[in-house]
C-alpha cells in the first residue's frame, strides 16, 4: 500500500467527498484538510455560511456541482481530483436523503414509489456510482473508501427513520460489505454508521429532518445509553481514521459513533 510512502507522500493524501456541502460530509472535509488532505467535493450546492470558502480559497478544496444519481457528476469529481491534485487516495460516498419517517400507509401507492425511489436513488444507487467511478484510482494508490450508513443499517425506526431510509441504508451497508469483498485486495472499504447528528439533514419534500429544536434533540439523546446528540465534528475523524494505516487491516467493517445504541 502506498499510503506511508510512495506518490501519495510525494503529492500528499487526495479525497473525493459527495455530500460535502453541509453536515457530516462537510466536517469531514474541514477534518480531512485540516490533516494536509486536499480534497475534491461532489454536492448538489454550494457550501453556505463560514469556514469552508476559505479552506477553498487556499486551492485545497475543489468544488463541482452535480447530483449523485448522475454516473458524470462522479466521473468529473473523480476527475477533478486527479487533475488538480494529482491522485485519489479515498473516496468518501456520504451524500443522503431521509424519507421523514414515513411508515408504508402513510401515503398513496404512486407517492410512496416517488419517495422510496428517490431515498434509493441517492442513498445506494449514489453509493455505487461513486464506487464505480473511484475503484480505477483507488486500485492505482492502494487508497480506500469510506462510507456513510446509518442506525437504520441496524435497527428498525431508529431515530425517527422511515421505510424508505431504512431500506436504503440497510442496502447500503450491503453495498460497503460487497464492495469490500469486490475489490480486496487493492482497495479497503469501510463505513461510518452515526447515530443521530444534528445537521440539515433532509427530507425528500426538502423539510429539514432535525430542525434544530430542543424537543428533537432531547428525543435523540433518549434514545440511545450514553445520552448524547453527536456533533458532526466528532464524527468526522472517524472517516479519517479508517483511511490510514492504522485501520490497514480493516475492511468491510463499521464503526458506530451513535451512543451505544447496539446495547439498547
Ligand atoms: P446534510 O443534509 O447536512 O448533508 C447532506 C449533503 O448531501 C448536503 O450537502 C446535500 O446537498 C447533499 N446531497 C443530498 N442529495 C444530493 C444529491 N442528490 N446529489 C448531490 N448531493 C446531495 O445531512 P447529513 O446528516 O450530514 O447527511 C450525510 C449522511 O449522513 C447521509 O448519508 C445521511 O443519511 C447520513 N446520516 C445522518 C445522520 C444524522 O443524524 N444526521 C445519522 C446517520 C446517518
Amino acid at each position: 500500500m502506498a499510503i506511508d510512502g510512495g506518490r501519495r507522500t510525494e503529492r500528499g493524501p487526495v479525497a473525493v467527498v459527495t455530500g460535502g456541502a453541509s453536515g457530516i460530509g462537510r466536517a469531514v472535509v474541514a477534518d480531512l484538510v485540516a490533516h494536509g488532505y486536499r480534497v475534491a467535493v461532489l454536492d448538489r450546492d454550494l457550501p453556505e455560511g463560514r469556514g469552508l470558502p476559505q479552506v477553498h480559497e487556499a486551492d485545497r478544496v475543489r468544488w463541482v456541482v452535480g447530483d449523485v444519481r448522475d454516473p458524470d457528476a462522479h466521473s468529473r469529481v473523480v476527475e477533478a481530483a486527479l487533475s488538480h491534485f494529482g491522485g485519489l487516495d479515498l473516496f468518501v460516498g456520504n451524500a443522503g436523503v431521509h424519507d421523514g419517517g414515513i411508515r408504508v400507509r402513510d401515503l398513496a401507492g404512486a407517492a410512496l414509489a416517488e419517495v422510496a425511489r428517490h431515498v434509493l436513488d441517492v442513498d445506494v444507487v449514489g453509493y455505487l456510482l461513486g464506487a464505480r467511478a473511484a475503484a480505477g484510482p483507488l486500485a492505482d494508490s492502494g487508497g480506500s473508501m469510506v462510507f456513510t450508513l446509518s442506525d437504520a443499517s441496524y435497527l428498525v425506526r431508529g431515530n425517527g427513520a422511515g421505510i424508505a431510509y431504512t431500506a436504503a441504508k440497510y442496502a447500503a451497508l450491503g453495498v460497503v460489505r460487497h464492495l469490500a469483498a469486490d475489490l480486496a485486495p487493492s482497495v479497503r472499504v469501510n463505513a461510518v454508521a452515526p447515530g443521530g447528528v444534528v445537521t440539515g439533514l433532509r427530507t425528500v419534500a426538502g423539510d429539514r429532518v432535525f430542525g434544530g429544536t430542543e424537543e428533537i434533540t432531547a428525543a435523540v439523546r433518549g434514545l440511545n445509553p450514553l445520552g448524547v446528540v453527536l456533533r458532526a465534528e466528532q464524527v468526522a475523524p472517524l472517516y479519517r481514521f479508517l483511511a490510514s494505516a492504522a485501520a490497514a487491516g480493516m475492511t468491510g467493517e463499521v464503526l458506530r459513533p451513535d451512543g451505544g445504541l447496539a446495547v439498547r
